[in-house]
């Protein structure tokens, strides 16, 4: 039986090419992918602005069923909520795969995007056989020391697309309620407000979160028209387009909207370096900002350190997202449906990826994703 696989065979090149369907090895399992998410750091990959080794399927949100797996696989390969696989179980993946050895693996286990020789389906590369390690395809061949979360049973196979991007930014919410318990004395609250820059895929996951975790006021910020009025859908009471507005104008207009004080945090989500100034300027006295729009290198960031320290900000880098369990948790966050998540996706087929990567067709979705099948 042949398999169907985009392959990215090199700078801005892709392909669809077909490959033997593996038999799993004792301690490996195979997935039938249903659906698989396009992020940008897929397509980061693509373009190669971030270190990747060519030809690799990219590919790392998916939706998945267990078609296959070795006798030992049980014992390899881990199910984070439940005690082992079984045929057909319907799942989604962690892309990430640690080596249980570093330093941070050893102090840090349940911080597992530390790990400094974690591999990831892209980082496999597709030369490698059995090449089935990236989601745009039809199947996913797991190695051992995978991990998989089964999908919760109210939770429909589309809006768990969302999972692996909502674990991003439910991380960063939940770091920032940790952070208020830990320093008593903070002057930062969930009941307070929260401006975030750039309202794409993390963004806009981010008001979501934000939101159900009980925000008073969210101010989201962007340049598109269509995604600010969807940030409102998910829980923004107040929004600012970027192109109406001058730097001085957005931080007067976010200081009336908080009674003269500033944001309790700020989230930079646009990957724009002059948005760290900005940022920072809006928050009040011991506000946090988190960086977690720039994952590739965009230069440095002029920042003025007087309002660093007159006015004790805090300033947060946020990456990944820490364990499956964070995985497991932006589940269950979905299956609540408690917000339109269907609005933000969009589906199209694994052979319309020059439209929708290259041409850039994607009727400004938030989320884009392959419908496998
Ligand atoms: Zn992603
Ligand atoms: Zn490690």
């Amino acid at each position: 039986m042949e398999i169907l696989a985009l392959q990215c065979t090199g700078k801005n090149k892709l392909e669809l090419t077909k490959f033997e369907k593996p038999e799993p090895k004792h301690d490996s399992a195979l997935l039938k992918i249903k659906l698989s998410g396009i992020c940008g750091t897929d397509i980061h990959g693509i373009e190669g602005k971030r270190s990747v080794k060519f030809p690799f399927i990219p590919g790392h949100e998916i939706v998945a069923f267990v078609d296959s797996f070795g006798k030992d696989a049980n014992k390899y390969i881990k199910l984070i909520n439940g005690s082992e696989i079984k045929i057909g179980d319907r799942v989604t993946v962690n892309p990430r795969i640690v080596c249980g050895k570093c330093y941070y693996c050893n102090n840090f286990p349940m911080n597992q995007e530390m790990c400094i020789n974690s591999k990831t389906a892209t980082s496999i590369g597709s030369s490698n056989y059995p090449h089935l390690f990236g989601g745009w395809a039809e199947y996913l061949y797991l190695l051992p020391g995978s991990e998989i979360i089964k999908l919760p049973d109210n939770l429909s196979d589309k809006n768990a697309t969302l999972i692996e991007p909502y674990t991003c930014a439910v991380g960063c919410v939940d770091r920032y309620r940790h952070i208020h318990n830990w320093t008593a004395g903070d002057a930062f609250e969930i009941n307070d407000t929260v401006v975030i820059y750039g309202v794409g895929a993390i963004g806009m996951l981010m008001v979501a979160g934000f939101y159900l975790a009980g925000a008073k006021n969210i101010i989201a910020i962007d340049t598109i028209k269509e995604k600010l009025s969807l940030a409102k859908e998910f829980g923004a009471n107040y929004t600012i387009n970027v192109l109406d507005t001058d730097s001085n104008e957005r931080i007067t207009i976010i200081k009336e909207l908080t009674e003269g004080l500033g944001a309790g945090v700020v989230i930079e989500s646009c990957g724009v370096t002059e948005v760290i100034n900005e940022g920072i300027s809006v928050l009040k006295r011991r506000g946090i900002l988190f960086e977690i729009g720039h994952l590739l290198d965009a230069g440095e960031a002029r920042i003025n350190p007087y309002i660093l320290c007159r006015n004790e900000i805090q300033i947060l880098g946020h990456y990944a997202y820490p364990s499956s369990l964070s995985m497991l948790f932006a589940a269950k966050l979905l299956e609540k449906n408690e917000l339109s998540y269907e609005k933000l996706l969009k589906f199209f087929r694994l052979d319309q990826y020059q439209e929708v990567i290259f041409d850039k067709k994607t009727e400004n979705a938030i989320k884009p994703a392959f419908l496998i099948y």
